[in-house]
Order: C-alpha cells, then sequence, then structure tokens
C-alpha cells in the first residue's frame, strides 16, 4: 500500500463553487465554554464531555485495531467502520452544539470543528463557511493540521492512494447532517495520508454533489450489496437518537450495565421460573418486576406487589396467605391473602429478607406445594403465580447465620438478576431526568422548559446513595421549586436542600492544565504581597500560634488529606503528621 505519487481527490467530481456569496468567516469563538464542560473523574474511573461519557486512549492501540482490521475485513469494510463511528460521534456533538451555543448559528456550528480539536483529533482550520439553517444552505471547507488518523494511519501501513481521515470525514458529515437537519457529505479532497501536505475537506448537501454514491456507501451500516442506494435513509438509519422500540414503557436506560439486566430479564421473562432481583433500595426493582410481568405470557392477569418490611410481623402471614374468619381477634371476616389474588399472575415480594422465620416456613411450603392454607383454616387452595423477590441484603449470608432459610434462599435463588445502582449507570441520569421532567411537569402542570447544561452536570457528578427513587424525588423538587415562566431548572433548584455529596472531578483550565472542580480557580500566580509579614508582624499572635494556625487552615482545605496539606505547606508528610499530632495532643 505505498504510494506517495498519488494526490487526486478520491472521486471526479469537481467543487462546484455555489453563488451565495462567502459568508465572513469570523473568528472561530472562544473555546472556554466547551472546555468547561469536560471534566476528569479519576476516583470514579469516568471521563465526561457535557452528557457524554468519554475515553481517553492511545492513538497507537487505535493503529492497531486499524490494522486488524483492514487486515482481517479488507480497506473497504474497515473504512466503513471507522466511518460510521466517526459519524456516531458527530451526531452526538451536534446535539451538544445547540443546546450549548443557542444564539448564534455560526457559533453554534463551530462547536463542532472545536469539539474535534478539544477530542484531541484534529484541528480544523475553517476556509469558507456558510451556514444557513432555513434555507438549507451549507458549504463547508476546512483544512486539517495534525490529523490524529493519518498519524495512525501511517503508523499501520505508511503513505496510501487514497484519503484516509475516515473516522474524520464521518464525523464532519454526520456532524453537519444533524446540525442542519438533512444529510451533508463531507469529502477529503487533499490528504496528508497520501502524501499531500494537509487534508482539506469539502463538505455539501449530499444532492449537491454530482455523485455521492462512492462516499455514502461507507455510511452504510449493512453489508456492501446496498451499494448505491438512495442516500437519505442510509443517513437516518444512522441517528443515535432514535428511540429505542423495543423498550418497555418505564424502564429506561443505555447503559452497559442497565442493558446487562435488561437483557437477563428478556430472556427470562417468557418463562414461569422464579427470580430474585438484587439490588440497593431504590435502584428501581419493583419497576424491574412489573416489566417482568408484563413482558410474560400472564401480562394479562394480575400483578400483586408487597413490601414485607412494610407489614407488621404479626400480620405478614395473613397478608400473604389470607385469613379465616375468628382465626384471631380483629379477624372479623375472611379474606383471601395476596397468593391468591395473585391466581394465573405474578407475586412480587419485596424485601423477602425481612421475612420472619415462620412466615418463611410458609413460604416454603407454598412454593413446594402451590397451594395456600389461610390462618385459621384447614382447605387448601390451589394457586398458579409466579414468584418474583427482591432484595437490598445478602441472603446466602442471611442464612449462614441462621437468619433466612437455606431451603427457602434455593428456591429463590433461581435466575438472580442484580440491579446496578445508579451511581455504577451514570449514563443513564440524563435520560432519567428528561423521562422525570416529563412526567411531573405534566403531573404538576408546570410549563418547564428544560435542565440547564450546569445543573445536568452536577446530577451527573452525584452520587445518589438513594438511587433512581432518589433521582425522582429531586427532579419532581426542582420542578416544583422551578419559577412558574417556563425557564429552565437550575443547580439551585436541584440542590435546595444542601444534600449534594459529589465524587472529586476535574476540569480543564484555560490553560489546558487540570484543576480540582471543587476548588474555585487559583488566582494567576502573583508574588507574595509585602504586607503580609507586615500582618503577622501586627497581628500579636506568637509565632507558635500562627504556625498551628496555618497547619488547620491547610488540612481543612485539603479536606483531611494530610498529603495534600503538606505539599501546601512545603513540609512532608511525616512532618506535618508529627506536628499535626502534636499541636492536637
Ligand atoms: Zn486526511
Amino acid at each position: 500500500m505505498r504510494n506517495a505519487e498519488t494526490n487526486a481527490p478520491p472521486s471526479g467530481d469537481s467543487i462546484t463553487v455555489p453563488l451565495v456569496p462567502p459568508q465572513v468567516t469570523a473568528q472561530m469563538p472562544d473555546i472556554a465554554d466547551l472546555s468547561a464542560r469536560l471534566r476528569f473523574c479519576p476516583s470514579d474511573g469516568r471521563i465526561w464531555l457535557g452528557d457524554q461519557r468519554m475515553l481517553l486512549i492511545h492513538l497507537s492501540a487505535l493503529a492497531g485495531l486499524r490494522r486488524e482490521l483492514v487486515n482481517s475485513l479488507g480497506v473497504e469494510a474497515a473504512r466503513g467502520l471507522f466511518t460510521r463511528m466517526g459519524y456516531a460521534s458527530g451526531c452526538k456533538d451536534a446535539e451538544f452544539a445547540r443546546r450549548i451555543r443557542p444564539d448564534d448559528e455560526l457559533n453554534a456550528f463551530y462547536v463542532g470543528p472545536q469539539m474535534h480539536a478539544l477530542e484531541g483529533i484534529v484541528h480544523a482550520e475553517p476556509v469558507r463557511v456558510e451556514v444557513d439553517i432555513d434555507s438549507g444552505h451549507y458549504y463547508g471547507e476546512f483544512i486539517w493540521h495534525s490529523s490524529s488518523e493519518v498519524d495512525a494511519h501511517i503508523a499501520a501501513f505508511g503513505m496510501s492512494a487514497e484519503p484516509v481521515c475516515w473516522m474524520q470525514i464521518g464525523y464532519a458529515s454526520g456532524y453537519t447532517s444533524i446540525f442542519m437537519g438533512q444529510p451533508i457529505l463531507h469529502r477529503e479532497v487533499e490528504c496528508r495520508g497520501t502524501g499531500s501536505r494537509q487534508c482539506r475537506i469539502v463538505g455539501k448537501p449530499v444532492h449537491e454533489w454530482d455523485d455521492p454514491n462512492p462516499d455514502l456507501v461507507y455510511l452504510q451500516p449493512d453489508s456492501l450489496a446496498s451499494l448505491y442506494r438512495g442516500a437519505a435513509p442510509a443517513l437516518a438509519r444512522l441517528d443515535p437518537a432514535a428511540p429505542d422500540a423495543r423498550r418497555q414503557p418505564g424502564l429506561v436506560g443505555v447503559s452497559s450495565s442497565f442493558l446487562a439486566a435488561y437483557h437477563l430479564l428478556q430472556k427470562v421473562a417468557p418463562t414461569d421460573a422464579t427470580v430474585l432481583f438484587l439490588g440497593e433500595t431504590g435502584a428501581g426493582k419493583e419497576m424491574f418486576a412489573r416489566t417482568l410481568h408484563t413482558s410474560s405470557k400472564r401480562a394479562d392477569k394480575p400483578f400483586v406487589a408487597i413490601n414485607c418490611a412494610a407489614i407488621p410481623e404479626n400480620l405478614i402471614e395473613s397478608e400473604l396467605f389470607g385469613v379465616e374468619r375468628g382465626a384471631f381477634t380483629g379477624a372479623v371476616q375472611s379474606r383471601p391473602g395476596r397468593f391468591e389474588r395473585a391466581h394465573g399472575g405474578t407475586i412480587f415480594l419485596d424485601e423477602i429478607g425481612t421475612l420472619n422465620l415462620p412466615a418463611q416456613g410458609k413460604l416454603l411450603r407454598v412454593l413446594q406445594e402451590r397451594e395456600v392454607e389461610r390462618v385459621g383454616g384447614t382447605e387448601t387452595r390451589r394457586v398458579d403465580v409466579r414468584v418474583i423477590a427482591a432484595t437490598n441484603v445478602d441472603l446466602r449470608a442471611e442464612a449462614k447465620r441462621g437468619a433466612f432459610r437455606e431451603d427457602l434462599f434455593f428456591r429463590l435463588n433461581v435466575f438472580p438478576v442484580r440491579i446496578p445502582p445508579l451511581r455504577e449507570r451514570r449514563d443513564d441520569i440524563p435520560l432519567l431526568v428528561r423521562h422525570f421532567l416529563l412526567k411531573y411537569c405534566e403531573r404538576h402542570g408546570k410549563p418547564v422548559s428544560g435542565i440547564t447544561d450546569r445543573a445536568m452536570d452536577r446530577l451527573v457528578d452525584y452520587d445518589f446513595p438513594g438511587n433512581v427513587r432518589e433521582l425522582e424525588n429531586i427532579v419532581e423538587r426542582s420542578v416544583i421549586m422551578a419559577p412558574d415562566d417556563g425557564s429552565p431548572i437550575d443547580v439551585g433548584h436541584v440542590f435546595a436542600f444542601g444534600d449534594e455529596v459529589h465524587a472529586p472531578f476535574y476540569g480543564v483550565a484555560h490553560d489546558g492544565s487540570l484543576i480540582d472542580s471543587r476548588r474555585p480557580p487559583a488566582p494567576p500566580a502573583a508574588p507574595r504581597p509585602a504586607g503580609v509579614i507586615d500582618e503577622i508582624l501586627s497581628s500579636d499572635l506568637p509565632l507558635e500560634q500562627l504556625e498551628t494556625r496555618a497547619i488547620e487552615a491547610a488540612v481543612q482545605r485539603a479536606r483531611g488529606n494530610l498529603s495534600e496539606a503538606a505539599r501546601m505547606l512545603g513540609l512532608t508528610r511525616a512532618q506535618l503528621a508529627y506536628r499535626y499530632r502534636k499541636m492536637r495532643g
């Protein structure tokens, strides 16, 4: 694949110059509004750009992947994969662009090239850019400097006869198509990977290209057999924002840990197997149970939920299995229990770990014999009920220490499904927020237009000890707190009661360095004011006390982290620890 001579554009298209006068290409706006949305959260293993989780990966690893894909699938198929990957990224960034710079069309458009730079992919220098969403006019010409993809391709294969910036060109097309609301195709007319001095791209609406198909084919997710089909459907199919129609209403999520649980649920739903949901309080176990029921063949039969922890211990048996009149004081009439009422359908036993041992014994018998006997009765009644149980405690450990019957545990533990806590599926937070916003704006009759990016960032960073239920409560409260004029929900509405605890994260300072987001930005390094000595001398404080106060302040500012406090004071950790211990007696 070595060919440094060819330098020709990929296809015979000449660039037609539109009759519209070129828009004056102003300087790209300051990138600070975008870099402020890039946050590193090392304690959590996550990087965020807006509400999208990002990755910092080695370019050399990407080059290796590229080599493997080209060698195993061939150039055409590999090129298609990378182009579509870029296309999907571009679509995501375009959704972001409209939100972050709503006021100026051209500045909003520049979010794309600027994000491409911020993400470390390429520096795009605009040559000529004309953007008019209303009339649908778009013309874009950019020079690409320091393309990462050229570096990766040359590392893997050396020089190429064809342009090699596949992912980047996909990004440009995806970004512009979503931004403009119509299919736009970008083409690389010069590429450094073919020996040109730099890469140069040109973009226009698909219908303005004389022969767009040779490039559109790389956007087709299907095989190359679908070559030369119409352009528009191919672009539409790639829209990553398209809702997943298979999803049940109520369960909301796209994160991998959520989808893993959802996949298990879909597998087990059509059977009659007993299912045990494991997960923290508020993680959505009842929602999963309901979805399991509605996805099963019992969907049109009753779904009866009971929270075992919410029923007094002396009443739990009569609640579950029913009671005959006169069985005990207060049992003035006979009534069926939850099992009988769930006949033909599903019973959901939440917090099953709180059942007392006699009730556990009875439950075990029901599961074995499939019949119930009411409290105070002698008659047995057949029940056809599918059992779903849920717990937030470790039942196996409970069984070991004798608090839970081991035989019942094995009966229940046929098909365990772990529901991840919300902090393990942060990618789902934006989706859930929008879902609950719609729900509660409607319920409370509030015209809330949305949520600010700042507020969304804070939610994504929050740890949610109360899981989805806590998020739902926060959103409902925010809707109530928000002003009635339809302005978006902001940070003040979201965390109005000071219940916010965040994982530490880092943002990007103007000079590209990382800053701890919880601390106010450091003022520019200035020489220590001469007045500080005067101040100390006139403060009447003995030197020893001054030291004590400085140490206290540093430890406090470092939130108890002695190593960090030691750095502030110019001491080793051991030196600080010694003094700190001494002064605290
Ligand atoms: Zn290139």
